[in-house]
């Protein structure tokens, strides 16, 4: 038995504790509460004294692209076709060894900011080895994509191939297997039903970029626009494949079957109440990257609206091709500036943990510190905290510099704190 004491734990389920603990005991949790409660009832325990730290669970960040860590997002983005094939070309430039090492020091950058779970997007397939190796938890998306109709099945099966090998390697770790089918306007419909018949019957994760940017609601509505126009012949597409019209991304999705596959939805900035309405119905949940879409997407989504539903929301960084860095902090304050005044700072530290672990399926594992869950958890230093308002001023005044502490399933994981000892 494990008892950190510090004087704020930050349950996320529950009102913040001062001088709170935690314990900890076979990477579960065992205990939270007030310090003098858990030293009664715990007195023999291995104590570790945060002193003016605060406690709260990992940080789960739903959305990333890893290997992508060595690309910089150029300062002027231009509108999104333009970005999207800049990132393009410098992906082709990135030899796979690289990717790797992006991928690994990505990885690294999470544990030391206070991520413990991440939903991670893989393109090439090289994320993967550095989450297995440093013992994170979350969901690996393979990603698919594709314009020729006539290659769908190939890519499908060249996709189902990939998942069975990532499944073996992943069997027994914290982390599971998804597919991304990455968008409405990089799939034809032929690979979009190819995927449907992949995912039919399974318990299969899925993610999908949609509703991004206005360039794909006006290509999804009226097959024009930047993204046939300067996307598709960069990519070596002369001619669109055929595609359905549709008032807008959602109901392109919905027509196509792909709500039905339950999907956490990336972006959703550009979503009207009526597709609110359909995604509640359908099951999915979304990853907010409020400052990717600040840059790229020309909109806000609507994340007041969509938490009212009752739709899962967590928050992503993104890559670091378009966001300056992976530190989720930073992504909660974006958020709070941007949806000024109508999110409190309550949500969004829900958002930041227990939200993202329902986005990805991991509730009933992590996201809060509740008794039962896995001891996925951080300390940060809390110099800075309030009693007057404390998860607001956590927010505003701390940053993964701050991060003292990570555990995945009670395993060190970043250790930046005296007299507590290597794992
Ligand atoms: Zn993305």
């Amino acid at each position: 038995m494990r008892l950190l004491t510090a004087r704020w734990v930050f349950p996320v389920s529950a009102p913040p504790i001062a001088d709170g603990a935690v314990a900890i005991q076979a990477g579960r949790i065992a205990g939270v509460g007030p310090r003098a409660e858990l030293t009664a009832a715990w007195p023999s325990a291995d104590r570790w004294e945060l002193g003016e730290g605060a406690l709260l669970p990992g940080l789960v960040n739903c959305h990333t692209h890893l290997e992508l860590c060595h690309l910089s997002s150029p300062a002027d983005t231009g509108n999104f076709a333009t970005w999207l094939v800049t990132l393009i070309e410098g992906r082709r430039q990135l030899p796979l060894a690289d990717q790797a090492a992006a991928a690994e020091a990505g990885a690294r950058c999470l544990l030391e900011s206070g991520t413990t779970s991440v939903g991670e997007v893989s393109t090439s397939g090289q994320s993967l080895a550095p989450l297995l190796r440093l013992g994170l938890r979350g969901v690996v998306y393979r990603e698919i994509l594709g314009l020729s109709p006539e290659e769908a099945e190939t890519r499908c099966g060249a996709a189902r191939a990939d998942l069975q090998a990532m499944q073996r390697a992943a069997r027994g770790a914290r982390l599971r297997v998804g597919l991304s089918p990455h968008s409405p306007y990089s799939l034809s419909e032929a690979l979009f039903g190819a995927c449907g018949a992949l995912l039919r019957g399974t318990s299969i994760p899925c993610c999908i970029h949609v509703a991004e940017s206005a360039e794909e609601v006006e290509f999804l509505s009226t097959g024009q626009g930047a993204i046939p126009r300067r996307l598709y012949p960069a990519v070596g597409c002369a001619v669109a494949p055929p595609r359905r019209s549709a008032a807008s991304p959602i109901e392109y999705l919905a027509a196509l079957g792909a709500l039905a596959w339950r999907p956490l939805l990336i972006h959703a900035v550009h979503v009207t109440a009526t597709d609110i309405e359909h995604m509640a119905r359908s099951g999915v949940s979304v990853a907010h990257c409020p400052r990717s879409n600040a840059r790229l997407s020309g909109g806000v989504a609507p994340v007041p609206e969509l938490l009212s539903e009752g739709i899962p929301v967590g928050l992503g960084t993104d890559s670091l091709a378009s966001v300056p860095t992976l530190d989720l902090w930073d992504e909660m304050r974006a958020a709070l500036e941007i949806h000024a005044g109508r999110l409190a700072p309550a949500e969004v530290l829900e958002m930041a943990t227990l939200g993202g672990a329902r986005a990805l399926g991991l509730a009933d594992q992590v996201g809060s510190l509740q008794v039962g869950k896995r001891a996925d958890l951080i300390a940060v230093s809390a110099g800075a905290v309030s009693a007057s308002d404390p998860v607001g001023s956590l927010i505003a005044g701390t940053e993964g510099a701050d991060v003292l502490l990570t555990l995945v399933e009670g395993e060190i994981r970043h250790r930046r704190l005296e007299g507590v000892p290597c794992a």
